[in-house]
């Protein structure tokens, strides 16, 4: 479902003064103009353009400052991936179908589900949802019926729990704009704690204890 391009938005957002502080070294930056950028959200592919800032250490790297509904350095937003993933996982999709709905790859689905399966331990996801709101019941519709791979089988259990994560987080008072339990987790815990979840490079997974800071052993 994507947007025609008369309709993707173009928004040139008011910058503040100053751009917030250097990830790298927490020193002062400055303003170094535009980034246009393409994400890919459930409701189709918009353009938008982030606004770009230098360290005035002149040592770091350039950093963008991204509202905080995008998720950084992913083209497919978190929603687009849960959605791809479920379909294969759950739905029973191929992979070279369920990308065909979001525009995707054949190739990014595999491994989009790769990554889902991997990402955080079903266990931990569930058991921090049960301590958020007790009045849920998260072991409740856990699949058990034969799936083709481990892999899908492991992916479709994680993706339950994130629902069920996302679910307390909202029902917690957590105001968050994606709609899966997935992008919910993502966002919450790049929101809370600026940590990003990579499909590459390290990190590709995370503890639900880390993101409440709290000691993993402890859930
Ligand atoms: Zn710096």
């Amino acid at each position: 479902m994507d947007l025609p391009d008369s309709a993707a938005t173009h928004t040139h957002r008011a910058r503040a003064e100053r751009p917030p502080p250097c990830p790298a070294c927490a020193g002062p930056s400055w303003w170094n103009g535009w980034r246009q950028t393409f994400p890919q959200l459930s409701r189709g592919r918009i353009e938008t353009w982030l606004a770009r800032a230098r360290c005035k250490s002149g040592k770091c790297t350039d950093y963008v400052v991204r509202p905080g509904e995008l998720y950084p350095h992913r083209q497919y937003q978190p929603d687009v991936v849960a959605k791809v993933v479920a379909a294969i996982a759950i739905g029973g999709e191929t992979p070279a179908e369920a990308a065909a709905a979001a525009k995707a790859s054949a190739t990014s689905a595999r491994r989009w589900t790769g990554w889902v399966a991997r990402i955080v331990e079903v266990g931990a996801a569930l058991a921090l949802a049960v301590r958020l709101k007790p009045d849920l019941a998260a072991g409740e519709g856990l699949s058990t019926r034969a799936t083709t791979s481990p892999t899908r089988g492991l992916a479709a259990q994680v993706l339950h729990a994130l629902e069920h994560l996302g679910e307390a987080l909202v029902r917690s008072g957590v105001v968050l704009v994606s709609e899966s339990g997935l992008g919910r987790v993502l966002e919450w815990q790049h929101r809370q704690h600026g940590d990003v979840v990579h499909l590459v490079v390290e990190p590709r997974s995370f503890s639900p204890g880390m993101a409440l800071g709290v000691a993993g052993g402890r859930l």
